[in-house]
């Protein structure tokens, strides 16, 4: 397989987590007695350009295209630290009512109510029917479709220029990442800002987040790798920020490169130092994450062995892609975790794609009083623990499972 953006030939394993089916396929039960797809889930390192990306197969196109951009659940920290973005640009680019803002993935429109509510003219793009809905119920305007060259064309055809862009979360879910990023640097006006959020490739490897791989999520992210493709696309980074979202996350913000209307700020050589101090350029890095994911894994199966032996009864909580990939890499089935409780209403009554683990409304959990809640979503850990604070009241105790298996 070529690189996905400078096309040279990837040869590097980062991580190979054996095969698993798409991580958003949650089963309905008729779907249980039917053939399951699985396929092959192994993350390459291109060591001419460092864009880390899983391994492309026949077919996945069609897979995967409803799942562009997936977010499992809003939570009111991820609300706040939308509202906090939204104030903190209108400040530093002085936008007003004669300025135009652009969200691609704009979701049900969690962050662009904001910009509205402080009158500032924008729009979002989102492909997804049922959230652009949710989002035009706000008063948004959406462009249902996905963003890239051809879309940035026709919003300039149309007369339009964008002094702010924003793509969070989605950078690393866009099949193309050249077409997509070369969509921003054509659509934004001269003094126009790009920000995209992603989490960083530096806490991935760190942190032993293996999880956060899955076939939907194209690429894995340094500030080296994310610097390259802009360059390539139209765009200059001239700022970075990192922020604790998703396990550590990376902002940059970008502007056109024919221009360069700001000078660039230090953060962007001092992380660029940290990720070289760290090995990022080397291929040795990318190695030992493997021996750490299975670490992780032996180290889960230890624990539920464990308790199925001592008899103590171990629940999970939140159904999120990363946790079925690490069930199915661990190969956990309900006969060692008998179900997964999730608050959307969409994935109640429905299985776990791979491992077939059921899911359930939290009362199931709050009549069964498991001894242990293993969290999936470790991210949302704190939030979590304390929507669950009752679990003390019959001495439930609270497991994680990333890093490193740890009781709370
Ligand atoms: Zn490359």
């Amino acid at each position: 397989m070529k690189c996905r953006h400078c096309a040279h030939e990837l040869t590097q394993t980062f991580l190979d987590l054996g095969s698993a089916p798409p991580s958003n396929a949650y089963l309905k039960p008729e779907a249980l007695s039917q053939a399951e797809i699985w396929l092959p889930l192994k993350v390459m390192v291109c060591d001419a350009c460092w864009l880390a990306q899983t391994l492309d197969f026949t077919g996945r196109e069609n897979l995967f295209d409803a799942d562009y951009a997936y977010f499992s659940s809003f939570s009111s920290s991820w609300l706040a630290h939308a509202k906090k973005f939204v104030e903190t640009m209108r400040q530093d680019l002085s936008l007003n009512s004669q300025s135009l803002v652009m969200e691609v993935a704009a979701n049900d429109g969690y962050l662009l109510q904001y910009v509205q509510e402080a009158g500032i003219p924008c729009f979002g793009v989102e492909p997804t029917a049922s959230t652009a809905a949710a989002a035009r119920e706000k008063g948004i305007k959406v462009i249902e479709r996905f963003f890239g060259v051809e879309l940035a064309k026709e919003i300039l055809a149309r007369g339009q220029r964008v002094d702010l862009s924003v793509a969070n979360n989605v950078l690393a879910h866009v099949p193309d990442i050249n077409d997509f990023v070369a969509g921003f640097s054509l659509v934004l006006s001269e003094q126009g800002v790009a920000s995209f959020e992603f989490p960083h490739l530096l806490n991935m490897v760190e942190q032993n987040q293996f999880d956060t791989a899955y076939h939907e999520h194209y690429s894995y992210l340094s500030l080296h790798a994310v610097k390259t493709v802009f360059a390539k696309n139209g765009l200059h980074v001239f700022d970075v920020q990192e922020w604790p979202t998703h396990g550590g996350s990376l902002r940059v913000l970008a502007q056109r490169m024919d221009i360069r209307y700001r000078e660039e700020k230090a953060s962007v050589a001092q992380i660029l130092q940290a990720e070289q101090a760290a090995g990022i350029l080397n291929t040795g890095f990318y190695e030992a994450a493997q021996a750490k994911a299975e670490s992780a894994k032996f180290a889960l199966l230890e624990f539920l062995l464990n308790a199925k032996r001592n008899g103590t009864r171990v629940a999970a909580y939140g159904a999120a892609a990363k946790g079925n990939t690490l069930l199915n890499f661990s190969g956990v089935r309900p006969d060692l975790l008998p179900y997964v409780v999730d608050i959307n209403t969409h994935k109640q009554g429905k299985f776990m794609p791979g491992s077939h683990i059921p899911i359930v409304d939290i009362q199931h959990l709050l009549a069964d009083k498991p001894d242990f809640i293993l969290i999936l979503p470790w991210n949302l850990q704190a939030e979590i623990m304390q929507d669950l604070a009752q679990a003390k009241n019959w001495g439930g105790q609270f497991v994680v499972a990333i890093p490193q298996l740890t009781v709370l």
